[in-house]
This record gives C-alpha cells, structure tokens and sequence, in this order.
C-alpha cells in the first residue's frame, strides 16, 4: 500500500470541491491549457491513484511532475486544500515505487546527499565555477549544443557575483539591541549568493538584533521533498533541528529563527508535519518551526529607517513560497517602502510563478523557460530598472531572463537592496 491509500491522504483530496477556481492562478495551465496540467485535474489524478484506478506511473507521473509545486492554487482555493502537501505526498509515492537508472541514482546522491547538506564541499564547487567563469568556461558551456541540458542549465544559472561570507562567531547588535536571533544560512544562497547572507546580517545588526549562526546547520531538505524524498528532507529536518538546540542554547532561547530564502522559509515552517507524533524530534521540530521568520516580517513593522535615497524605479518579484507557502506579502513591500526615492511599480502577475521552483528549472527546462517568459514579459512591461526578490532560486532563475533580454536591469535580493540604503 502507498501512502496515496491513505485515509489521510483522501480526506485531504476530499477537500477539493472541484470548483475551479484555482485554474487561472496555475502557470502550467498557462501554458498548457489542458485540465490535466491544471490543479483540478491532477487532483483528479491523485484521487485515482488512491482508488488504484490508475498506475503511479505514465500519465500520473508526468503531469505529478510538471507541476512547479509553486503552490499559486493553496490560495486562490476557496476550499483550504493544501495542495503542497497531497503533492509531496504523491511524489514521495512515486518516486518510492520507480526504478531509477543507475545514472539518475548517482545524480540523487551526488546532489541531494554529497554536496547540498555540506556547506565546505558546496562553497568549493561554487569557488570552481567562479574560477570557470573567470576563464570564460561557464559562458561557453551554457552556449555549448554538445553539453547535456542538465550540464548547460546550471552554467546559464550561475551568479556573475558573489560577496564576503558570514562569519562564524554572533554578529553584534549596533546600536541599542532589540534581541537575539539565530540565522539560517541556506545552501545555494550560502555558497553562490553569499553577498545576499552578508546583507542580511548586517541590515538585522543595524536593527539591533545580535545574530548567531548554529553551527552544524544544514539543507533545509526543501529540494529532496521536491524530488520525492520525503525520508532524506526527514533526515536533514533532524539536523536543523538539533543544531539550533545546541552550544549552550536552545532554540527557544532566541526570538526568531530568521530565513532570507522563501523556498528554505516554507520548508523550516513545515518541520512538525514531516515527524510523526512521538518521534523523538516531533515536539522539537514544532517549537523550531514556531520560531521561523523570514527577515522581511521581523524588520516590516518596526524598521531602522535607512537614510539613503535610492531614486529607481523597482518592481518586487514574489516568491511562491514566500508568498503562498508562507502568506508572506505585505512585509517585504512595507520594507521596500521604507527606502527614501524608490519607486514601488506593481506586476499585472504578481501571484504568477518565475519558473524556477526549487530545481524545476534543472528537471523541466522547457516548461520553466515557458513559465520564466511569461513572467519576463510582465516584468518588462513594469519597465523597472531594479528587480527585488527573496529567494535565491527566483534570483538566478530572473538574472538569467534578464540576461537572455539584455534589458540591464539589475536583480537584487531585498535585503541587498536595503543594505546600500544604509550606506557603507
Ligand atoms: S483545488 Fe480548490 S480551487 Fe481548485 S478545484 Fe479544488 S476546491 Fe476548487
Ligand atoms: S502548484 Fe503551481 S503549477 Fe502546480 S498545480 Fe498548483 S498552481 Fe499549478
């Protein structure tokens, strides 16, 4: 029995009232226009999987798979189905019944369990490709016909830049302190936008809060229940968990765990539900994702203003799980706001996703450069000459859209943005 035959499972489909509703917010719809790439229709599909009215593969599995997982439908349901769930769920179903070549399994594992949970082994590779980049490799292989597109796709996706790391020691207050908290530093955003790390602490600095980084923190496991596997984001969920409850403090002792990436955000924020009652990390994993915050809603209502005027115009990119998983939306534009001469322009698509999607852009290229069009397009029509987001993977999934248009507009992270505001 799968965890699709689940009454869990098909009390959470039974939710779905097959209203519809959700169709428009859905970018595979978008492209595809077929009920099949529509929320509905893949509900549809999980509720005949469950039945065993169908197999997890073939159709199943394709249109499980093109889905971006940008959780757009959650809220524009009228009904509360928690989609992001029945599809980690459906994954995990999935992808624990497929054969896998040996290929694919050497991928996984080079990826998921050798480089994304090792902060030292990521930073080396990021160090490698800025070495090829520096010599012109990089360039060359996201224009090479020869190379595989999972070979060309991260070469196209790399930063043009990086900056000074976080140290290891608690980041001091400036000025009269507010609190203490304890920042997660990502892996994709830790070793390729590591600028993005610096910004933050030194914006939460100057509102006064101290900041200390634990020590042994890992992948938060957001792009291994993207994948399907659901027991290795279980596995690094215990990791976080227990490396914010050490060195002499507890994770209750801090006022906020603070997040700068949405994908990381939503997935931290959904710890309790990936243990079981009882487990031995279940209550541990509930307090820890009770203390998440993303850096925009602890700074929104009480901000240090920034005295710098920055005279742009600049539009504000959401990230889905930010703003779908997290029901984070008016924070980082009330900070945004905050900046003296800036000019806020709003998308037609605010809700709509990029295309990048935790590693959709790396297994989907085409649908996501579909997606990423579209929201190109809006972002043009927006004429905007800075491009702000909060989330590593919506920043290089946009730098790369920027790039293929040549507009020159530059993408920044929000708190980056908010950081030259501050001043030197
Ligand atoms: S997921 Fe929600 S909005 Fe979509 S069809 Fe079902 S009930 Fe309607
Ligand atoms: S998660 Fe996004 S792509 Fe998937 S069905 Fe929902 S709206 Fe469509």
């Amino acid at each position: 029995m799968t965890n699709l035959a689940s009454s869990g499972f098909r009390q959470r489909l039974d939710d779905c009232i097959q209203c519809g509703l959700c169709l428009p917010a859905c970018p595979t719809y978008d492209v595809f226009r077929t009920e099949m790439a529509a929320p509905r229709g893949r509900i549809a599909l999980m509720r005949a999987a469950a039945d065993a009215r169908i197999g997890l593969d073939g159709a199943f599995r394709r249109h499980i798979e093109e889905c971006l997982g940008c959780r757009s439908c959650e809220t524009a349901c009228p009904s509360g189905v928690r989609y992001g769930s029945l599809l980690e769920d459906a994954r995990e179903a999935i992808e624990a019944g497929r054969e896998k070549s040996r290929f694919e399994r050497f991928v996984r594992w080079l990826a998921l369990r050798q480089l994304l949970p090792h902060r030292g082994r990521l930073r080396t590779l990021a160090g490698l490709a800025r070495f090829a980049q520096a010599l012109g490799l990089a360039h060359l292989a996201a224009k090479s016909t020869f190379l595989p597109s999972w070979l060309r796709r991260p070469a196209a996706l790399l930063p043009p830049s990086s900056g000074a790391r976080t140290g290891r020691e608690p980041a001091p207050a400036w000025g009269e302190k507010r609190g203490t908290v304890a920042f997660f530093r990502g892996c994709v955003q830790d070793a390729f936008l590591a600028g993005v790390n610096s910004a933050t602490v030194r914006v939460l600095q100057r509102n006064g809060y101290e900041v200390h980084f634990p020590e042994g923190q890992s992948c938060c496991g957001a792009a291994a229940l993207h994948l399907g596997e659901a027991p290795l984001a279980r596995e690094l969920a215990r990791r976080n968990v227990r490396a914010f409850d050490a060195g002499g403090r507890e994770v209750d002792d801090y006022d906020a765990v603070v997040t700068n990436a949405g994908g990381c955000g939503a997935a931290l924020r959904e710890y309790g539900e990936l243990f079981a009652h009882g487990d031995e990390d279940s209550d541990g994993a509930r307090l820890f994702a009770r203390k998440v915050r993303d850096v925009s809603e602890l700074l929104a209502d009480d901000l240090r203003a920034p005295e710098l005027p920055i005279a742009k115009r600049a539009v504000y990119v959401d990230s889905c799980h930010l703003r779908h998983g997290q029901r984070v939306v008016d924070q980082p534009r009330a900070v945004l706001g905050r900046i003296r001469d800036l000019q806020l322009v709003e998308l037609e698509r605010p809700d709509a996703c990029c295309g990048s999607a935790g590693v959709y852009n790396l297994t989907q290229p085409e649908i996501a450069d579909r997606v990423l069009d579209a929201k190109m397009d809006d972002i043009h029509r927006a004429d905007a000459e800075v491009i702000v987001t909060t989330n590593p993977g919506c920043q290089l999934q946009i730098a790369q859209g920027v790039a293929r248009a040549g507009s020159g507009a530059e993408v920044l992270h929000l708190m980056e943005l908010l950081d030259r505001a501050y001043g030197p």
